[in-house]
């Protein structure tokens, strides 16, 4: 691991020195970047590498996507399954189920730690998702529970006396209740146990499903900062969205529509309904190596943070976004 700390260390001193800031209410004027899987477009996604990588580039948030091992231990790690980003059909071959997916939840923390992180790959090629990225199965990354990297954060907000925020993902609890585990209450107590209690915490919980987040607010009595995640057909919830949750979380082509004659973006309503209910808006995923119809990635980031003026964008490549609001701001 030492080798990555000296990594952050140089990263960290090429990049712009913060201020100390006031433990304030979670950003509320200024847009976020929030670094997704952290720097996840330079080394392999949710690593500590990553992590330090992304809190050096000066993102508002690093996110986990959090999902329950064997043993209740919350990992950090984007799906439920592990194949795509880890050696565990070469450690653990017989350890697959019938669908031929390993799955997170049928190993104990002890055998995870055994696996090494790659790059994400497609399975049944070998070849890598993101061509241009690090490369597959190359140096050594580890698996990691969501109290290391709490740890890592805590510990560098304490070093650098910067104010880096978390960004937790409670991935498919209706899978982990059929697994008969319930992974909104372990996660709520590491974040409670880390101080994370109320909107002041610089802590955002986020959720696809719509009936846990809910359950989050109202059962668990949780203050948390809450954002809904949406999928597409989802924009008339607004208002029931707004009962239990502080934000939403959409797919930017949800929000911008492709172009018209005249060669101008079009923005749906999404944004401004959700700003009516005050919820704030953080869409995803920004990626500068993924441009869909845009010509560059500056154009993306201007047309939905300027135009269709959502108030924060998760994004594979911190460093370009915090210099675009930068320049912008
Ligand atoms: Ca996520």
């Amino acid at each position: 691991m030492y080798r990555y700390f000296i990594l952050f260390l140089l990263l960290y001193l090429s990049c712009n020195e913060h201020k100390p800031e006031e433990k304030v209410e979670i950003q509320k004027s200024k847009k976020i970047v929030i670094a997704h899987r952290g720097a996840s477009g330079y080394l392999p996604e949710h690593t500590l590498p990553a992590k330090a990588m992304a809190y050096a580039m000066g993102a508002d948030f690093l996110e986990q996507d959090v999902v329950l091992s064997k043993d209740d231990v919350p990992i950090v790690i984007h799906d439920i399954h592990l194949e795509t980003v880890t050696d565990v059909a070469q450690k653990f071959p017989k350890r697959k189920r019938n669908d031929e997916k390993y799955y997170v939840i049928d190993f104990t923390f002890e055998e995870l730690k055994q696996l090494n992180v790659s790059e994400r790959f497609d399975f049944a090629t070998n070849k890598a998702v993101f061509p241009n990225r690090f490369p597959v199965f190359t140096a050594t990354f580890k698996l990691h529970s969501l109290q290391e990297e709490i740890e890592l954060i805590q510990g560098l907000n304490k070093s650098t006396g910067k104010n880096m925020g978390i960004y937790p993902e409670i991935k498919e609890p209706e899978f982990h209740q059929k697994e008969g585990k319930d992974i909104s209450k372990i996660v709520l107590e590491v974040l409670n146990d880390y101080g994370y209690k109320t909107k002041k915490d610089n802590c955002i919980l986020q959720c696809f499903d719509a009936k846990e987040l809910k359950r989050i607010r109202n059962e668990f009595k949780s203050e948390l900062f809450l954002v809904q995640l949406m999928e597409f057909g989802e924009d008339e919830k607004i208002e029931e969205i707004s009962k239990y949750a502080d934000g939403i979380g959409p797919w930017y082509q949800q929000i911008i529509k492709g172009k018209d004659k005249s060669g101008k973006w079009q923005i749906s309503d999404l944004v401004s309904d959700a700003h009516k209910y005050n919820l704030k808006v953080h869409a995803y995923t920004f990626r500068a190596d993924q441009l869909n119809d845009f010509e560059t990635f500056e154009e993306l980031l201007q047309v939905a943070l300027y135009e269709a003026k959502v108030d924060g964008v998760f994004t594979d490549f911190p460093d370009k976004a915090v210099a675009f609001i930068n320049k912008m701001d």
